[in-house]
């Protein structure tokens, strides 16, 4: 076992917008499988019909898209081992559920809903198991035969997994270690409905899992209890030799106390829970996402890589690829990781602040224009260079910091920087300013420094901070050479105009 292949899978069921748990599963995923050179496949597990909703496997490879986070094979993918819907590999189910039925590893059960709810009603903590299959109705009760013409006569019926009892199960998890069960607590879990002529989820991932070699199942702690009864079905198939090894990863859980994260928490404390923005295609509601509130998606990547999991150094901050390298699935923890997502923030800040202005500018270009203002892509990229390093999380966050670039001020005395700064004698320092800026024909911050900085030096003179008031209005922006470069000389003239006739 040891020298096979790595083969992860990411295997959602379409039924809404893929929860931000989801992703840090298929992102551990994806690191373990590119840090082993494996292959990392994306399986849709849509067998429960009831469940479906429309639109959620596009949403689901979008979310990928923008993540980057590549599969290599599956729905929209392609590969070797598809067809990778599993409504669509019904044959397949087919033949497995008979094998386990010709084995004796399984039986039919033609139980009602109804007769169910009455057994689970007059007998406390009911559970279809060996105490207690031999008084309902299925095909170890009634015979072969009797089996046949039930079916026959278009009875609907399940296909009951057999679950002996008195064995101790052991799921060998690489995080967890050793976790033992005894049978006797697993019930006969359906695998099969006639109904829809579908597996449940336990027999379609197991048989999907095993046809498409998967080496490493590495899902969310959610999957755990699920995982004796997997264990018990790799036997009964005889496939216990090639049977994956587990991973359970921890729950995320609340920011602010305990239990498991949930897309309520998001809404009351005021961040996504989703990749992308959602759109209920049954309700009309919209719940956010991580893109369309602004983050950038090698800063989700990392935050998320850190939520149960670190490098064992004070290093935070880890590109995809030195995340690929350090990553030590082992290493994972086992009890759950808090949501913390003001941590998530402070992670956008500093991606904006490493990121090119001129990937940055597009999403501040349409701000401006929702605000009336259209300037030239380089300007909006000049101002983006300029004010990211003040301490934003994101991008929408500029625009109060930075309108006085395209908006001039209106000044007011009564502004606490303004009466600060402007003095009596303020307006005719002002005019000696503007009068030494007058004459450059080159208003670069290099040359209008040599000017000023002199003029300062040789007067004791401190005008920056009027200077600021003149440009700005008040106590923000960037350094006033790199402001008045980017105003240009007629606007940065005009704007301490204004300001002296305004202040006096
Ligand atoms: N379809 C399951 C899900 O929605 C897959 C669980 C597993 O990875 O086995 O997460």
């Amino acid at each position: 076992m040891t020298d096979r292949k790595v083969r992860v899978r990411f295997a959602p069921s379409p039924t809404g917008p893929l929860h931000i748990g989801g992703v840090r599963t298929a992102l551990y995923n994806y690191l373990f499988a590119r840090q082993h050179g494996g292959d990392m496949v994306f399986r849709i597990e849509d067998t429960d019909s009831t469940r479906f909703v429309p639109g959620a496997e596009d949403y689901i490879i979008e979310s990928f898209k923008w993540l980057g986070i590549e599969f290599d094979e599956g729905v929209s993918y392609g590969g070797q081992h598809g067809p990778y819907r599993q409504s669509e590999r019904r044959d397949i189910y087919r033949r497995y559920v008979k094998q386990l039925l010709d084995d004796g590893k399984a039986y039919i059960a033609f139980d009602t809903p109804e007769q169910l709810n009455a057994k689970r009603e007059s007998v406390a903590n009911f559970q279809y198991d060996a105490h207690t299959r031999m008084e309902m109705c299925n095909s170890l009760v009634l015979g072969d035969e009797e089996t046949r013409r039930r079916i026959e006569a278009g009875e609907k019926y399940v296909v009951r997994f057999k679950v002996e009892p008195g064995e101790e199960v052991h799921v060998s998890d690489i995080i967890r270690g050793d976790v033992c069960i005894m049978s006797d607590i697993l019930d006969d879990k359906v695998l099969y409905k006639s109904a829809d002529d579908l597996p449940t989820y336990h027999l379609a991932n197991i048989v999907d899992d095993h046809l498409m070699e998967i080496s490493h199942v590495i899902r969310g702690e959610e999957w755990l209890p699920s995982a004796p009864l997997h264990v018990l079905l790799y036997r009964a198939f005889g496939w216990a030799d090639t049977m994956p090894a587990f991973a359970h990863l921890p729950l995320l859980l609340k920011p602010d106390g305990k239990g498991k994260l949930s897309k309520r928490d998001g809404d009351r404390l005021g961040f996504p829970v989703f990749p992308l923005e959602w759109h209920d295609p049954k309700s009309g509601d919209i719940s956010s996402g991580y893109r369309e509130s602004g983050y950038l998606p090698q800063a989700v990547i990392n935050f998320l890589a850190l939520l149960g999991w670190n490098p064992g150094t004070d290093q935070e901050l880890l590109s995809m690829q030195e995340l690929i390298e350090q990553f030590d699935l082992s290493k994972c923890s086992k009890s759950g990781a808090k949501f913390d997502y003001v941590k998530g923030q402070w992670f956008n800040r500093e991606y904006l602040q490493r990121t090119d202005n001129a990937l940055l500018a597009p999403s501040f270009d349409a701000i401006l224009r929702a605000n009336g203002i259209e300037v030239p892509m380089e300007r909006v990229e000049a101002v983006v260079g300029m004010m990211k390093m003040k301490k934003i999380n994101f991008i929408k966050e500029l625009w109060p910091l930075c309108d006085f670039f395209f908006i001039r001020p209106a000044y007011q005395a009564d502004d606490k920087f303004t009466r600060k700064n402007w003095k009596e004698d303020t307006a005719a320092e002002m005019r000696e300013l503007a009068a030494l800026l007058e004459p450059l024909t080159d208003f670069s911050v290099e040359s209008q420094k040599a000017v000023v900085d002199a003029w300062a030096a040789e007067g004791g003179k401190k005008p920056w901070n009027p200077w600021r008031v003149c440009l700005v209005g008040t106590g923000k922006g960037p350094d006033m050479y790199e402001l008045a470069a980017f105003l240009g000389k007629e606007e940065t003239l005009a704007r301490m105009q204004s300001a002296i006739e305004a202040l006096g």
